[in-house]
């Protein structure tokens, strides 16, 4: 049972990656305005005129590219996490905000720079353990390489795994972005 009321549309960019989610009634404007095309319904009918049942949008794609490199992304703490997947860049831990720090890869204090390309998520443990050494020196090894994001991760949107409506699952469960509520985050 979908109550209509509170039900939220998933769009994707042309791509089929996940970008926002928003409202059911701006998804009837871009569907109305031929921005979008419908991708999946939900089970709940919004419109009955004789034959015709229009459905409640679940996920919608753009129809044309989205231009992602139209604003950039903003270099933050909270945006190095986005990127990082709040995954720790040393032991791969999956870490809340508050677990987390930034570690300059190659330290301030040997020139480098708090920069995109210089800058990765640890936790405190892994950033202690680092210290004022390199990866190299330190005999740690970064998960990946870091560097400027062009887009924000999908699904920036904090949505639990019980509250993603199924018809959302395809879209986005691969971005791994959805939060876990039973802990067992991958
Ligand atoms: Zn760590």
């Amino acid at each position: 049972m979908v109550h209509v009321a509170s039900v939220r549309t998933l769009l994707l960019t042309q791509g089929y990656e996940p970008i926002q989610i928003i409202s059911w009634q701006r998804a009837i404007t871009l569907i109305a305005l031929d921005k979008v095309e419908v991708v999946e319904e939900y089970d709940a009918p919004l419109l009955r005129a004789q034959s015709i049942v229009v459905n409640v949008p679940a996920v919608v794609r753009l129809r044309k590219t989205f231009r992602r490199h139209a604003k950039p992304v903003k270099f933050s703490r909270v945006n190095i996490y986005a990127r990082d997947n709040y995954r720790c860049q040393y032991c791969a831990l999956k870490c809340t905000p508050d677990e987390l720090t930034y570690d300059h890869v190659v330290p301030r204090s040997k020139g480098g720079r708090t920069t995109w390309e210089n800058i990765v998520s640890a936790c405190y443990t892994c950033n202690r353990r680092k210290a004022n050494r390199t990866p190299a020196e330190a005999g740690m090894k970064l998960l990946t390489v870091p560097a400027r994001p062009t887009w924000m991760p999908s699904v920036q949107v904090r949505v639990s795994a019980k509250s993603v409506p199924d018809a959302w699952r395809d879209y986005v469960y691969w971005t791994a972005e959805v939060d876990n509520e039973d802990g067992g985050a991958d």
